[in-house]
């Protein structure tokens, strides 16, 4: 089974998405973990980040086993990385590794902002997720105070305005919602009950697919 997940920034995609891959036994992959690293690839070796060639490099050398460095969850590779991520040829080094890591067994839960509609446009079941923009900085706040680092809900509120825009606004794969993925709005949901809408969601595919 693939669950593909999409949705704005700090719409709680992750957490989602790392819950529903526990709970049907399939594998995980945040895709923005891979923008990211692209990004702070780019911005360690000192090279503009609207440069292609740099970019596409980076994505060429990414080592998916090193997602794990909590350097990449920072705001300004976030912002970075949606300043790569509207380079086409970037986006085109990162699909083949995305369909092959969904496509091997026993399937996998991904989260992004083109999943659904360009990654695995068959995904067996496919979640929009969202929640106001002021819900997110909330949340978005509450982790990276939690997390140590210190910051003001107002620039946090700034950064997923600005990233919403540019995922939205570019030519290469856009943010937005397949017209067959169930929006999830969390605006009025805790992680608990959004899971459990989210689940909701899958039973309701799969039952409609047994009827079908
Ligand atoms: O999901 P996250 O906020 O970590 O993503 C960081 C950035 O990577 C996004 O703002 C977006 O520009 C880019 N991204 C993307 N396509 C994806 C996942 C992330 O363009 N599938």
């Amino acid at each position: 089974m693939i669950i593909a997940i999409d949705g704005p920034a700090a719409s709680g995609k992750g957490t989602l998405g790392k819950r529903l891959a526990g709970h049907y036994g399939l594998r995980h992959l945040d895709t923005g973990l891979l923008y990211r690293a692209v990004a702070k690839a780019v911005l360690d070796a000192g090279g503009p980040l609207t440069d292609p060639v740099g970019a596409v490099r980076a994505a060429r050398a990414l080592d998916p086993s090193r997602l794990d460095d909590r350097t990449l969850k920072s705001r300004q590779v976030g912002d970075a990385a949606s300043v790569v991520s509207a380079i086409p040829d970037v986006r085109a080094v990162l699909l083949a590794f995305q369909r092959s890591f969904g496509r091997a067994p026993p399937g996998a839960v991904l989260d992004g902002r083109d999943i659904g509609t360009v990654i695995f446009p068959d995904a067996d079941v496919k979640v929009f997720v969202t929640a106001a923009p002021e819900i997110r900085a909330r949340r978005r706040t509450l982790e990276l105070l939690a997390g140590g680092t210190p910051v003001e809900e107002p620039e946090v509120l700034a950064d997923i305005l600005r990233r919403d825009e540019r995922d939205s606004g570019r030519a290469a794969s856009p943010l937005r919602r397949a017209s067959d993925a169930h929006l999830l709005d969390t605006t009025h949901l805790d992680i608990d009950a959004a899971f459990r809408a989210a689940i909701d969601i899958v039973e309701a595919v799969r039952a409609g697919r047994r009827r079908g």
